[in-house]
């Protein structure tokens, strides 16, 4: 084992690829595909450049589309599919898998294109399916989803009997000196951030309006930063799977300018999913026009700086972690574990931002724990389903360690 095909060539792709090179005792053979193969050949160019020696192929393909990828993976054959594409292509690849006897690892759930939906059920009714066929997927393995649930689980197993009170905490205290940019694909962070909040409280998914609620939260090395409830895919899993947890909770802090911006966007219409008509020119030089329907948040996406070309002046931290309340040994215990991460230090090694580092590196670590058979089960399943320690501990090796504090002041 050790053949790897890895789909999408952006931020996120580009981490995992310096990942998987830095890493040939265990990934063996890799192909890079996405959309354009000219970005993968690109990505492959700016590995060699950094000294790393691999033969990597590269392919164009369309992932919307079925049968092309069965293509692919029927002729590369390889044993796991890192999906880095976007959300709405999780199933198709997962259709290709399923055919071609692939196993699959993604880092977002499958979102529909025509509307921003949070959540697993699509995903996990695959289970019967890959159990049967004898395949394993492992959803959402970033940061968060993802460590964030590996967190969870090495909580419950090293710290807890019982956790009651769960709080992820995402702090992104960079500055990137642009006026507006997401941090990663901005028509997907976008859709995120201006759904309704959601929590878990007493056994019931409690509703709030768009980052309507939001407190002060003090960050590790970086201090107090305004915090807001979001909706977040991870916190469906976590309760089911631990299901002490009388409350579960998710938090991302947002600055003032970046809301600010966010809000006219929406006023003016610009954040819609809906196709809207619009007459545009023919790009033949011709002059004559046409009439087509466009989505304006994908062409929002089209004039904002692309989340790929913000390392380089990107400076600060990120802070990603799990405020826990619990039950141990009869005792309430306070916990919390996080991992701080530099722009400027991903940006040194990969060219990328932090956001797109934190992504990529548990994402190799996943694939990592997949080929060396130690997260290996028929079946469909999320990240804290799996033994935490060993892939925490190449989590931290590879760039994003992490720190704990016990019997502390949640703030929550
Ligand atoms: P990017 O937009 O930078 O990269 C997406 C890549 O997928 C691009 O190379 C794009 O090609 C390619 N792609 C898009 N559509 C298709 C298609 N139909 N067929 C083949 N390739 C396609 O996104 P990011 O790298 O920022 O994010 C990648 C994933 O990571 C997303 O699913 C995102 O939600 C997830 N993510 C998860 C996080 C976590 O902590 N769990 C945090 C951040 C992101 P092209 O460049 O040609 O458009």
């Amino acid at each position: 084992k050790g053949r790897v095909l890895m789909i999408g060539a952006g931020g996120v792709a580009t981490v995992c690829a310096f990942k998987i090179v830095q890493n040939q005792d265990v990934f063996k053979e890799l192909m890079i595909a996405s959309r354009r193969k000219e970005k993968c050949d690109k990505l492959v160019a700016d590995i060699h450049a950094k000294g790393y020696k691999m033969d990597i192929q590269t392919a164009g393909v369309d992932a919307d589309d079925v049968e092309q990828l069965k293509e692919l993976l029927g002729s590369y054959q390889p044993d796991l599919v890192i999906n880095l594409a976007l959300p709405y292509q999780d199933l198709t690849i997962m259709e290709a898998c399923l055919a071609c006897g692939c196993n699959y690892l993604d880092t977002a759930n499958y979102e529909p294109k025509d509307e921003a939906h949070f959540e697993y059920s699509w995903q996990w009714a695959y289970k019967d399916k890959f159990e049967k066929a004898g395949l394993t997927a492992i959803l959402g393995c970033g940061f968060d989803p993802g460590v964030s649930q590996a967190y969870t689980a090495y909580a419950a197993k090293h710290h807890f009997d019982e956790i009651h009170y769960l709080d992820i905490v995402d702090c992104n205290a960079g500055n990137h000196h642009k006026a507006f940019a997401t941090n990663f694909n901005p028509e997907i962070n976008i859709r995120e951030i201006t759904q309704k909040g959601l929590y878990y409280e007493d056994g019931e998914w409690i509703e709030t309006e768009p980052l309507a609620v939001h407190k002060d939260l003090t960050y590790p090395n970086i201090g107090p930063r305004d915090s807001y409830l979001m909706h977040h895919e991870e916190l469906e899993s976590l309760v089911k799977n631990y299901p002490t947890i009388k409350r579960a909770r998710f938090w991302m802090t947002f600055g003032k300018p970046y809301l600010t911006y966010l809000d006219c966007i929406q006023n003016l219409g610009m954040s819609r999913i809906d196709k809207v008509e619009y007459e545009a020119e023919l790009a033949d030089g011709s002059g004559k026009s046409v009439k087509v329907n466009i989505v304006p948040l994908q062409f929002l996406k089209a004039v904002l700086p692309n989340p790929q070309d913000l390392g380089e002046n990107y400076e600060g931290e990120t802070s990603i972690g799990c405020r826990i309340r619990g039950m141990k040994d009869g005792k309430e215990r306070t916990y919390y574990i996080y991992n701080n991460c530099k722009h400027q230090d991903a940006y040194k090694e990969t060219g990328m931002q932090g956001v797109s580092y934190t992504t990529g590196v548990p994402a190799m670590a996943g694939a990592m724990m997949f080929l060396k058979g130690l997260w290996s089960k028929p079946g469909v399943w999320n990240v804290e389903d799996f033994d935490p320690d060993p892939f925490l501990e190449v989590v931290g090796a590879q760039g994003l360690p992490w720190h704990e504090k016990f019997d502390v002041d949640l703030e929550l």
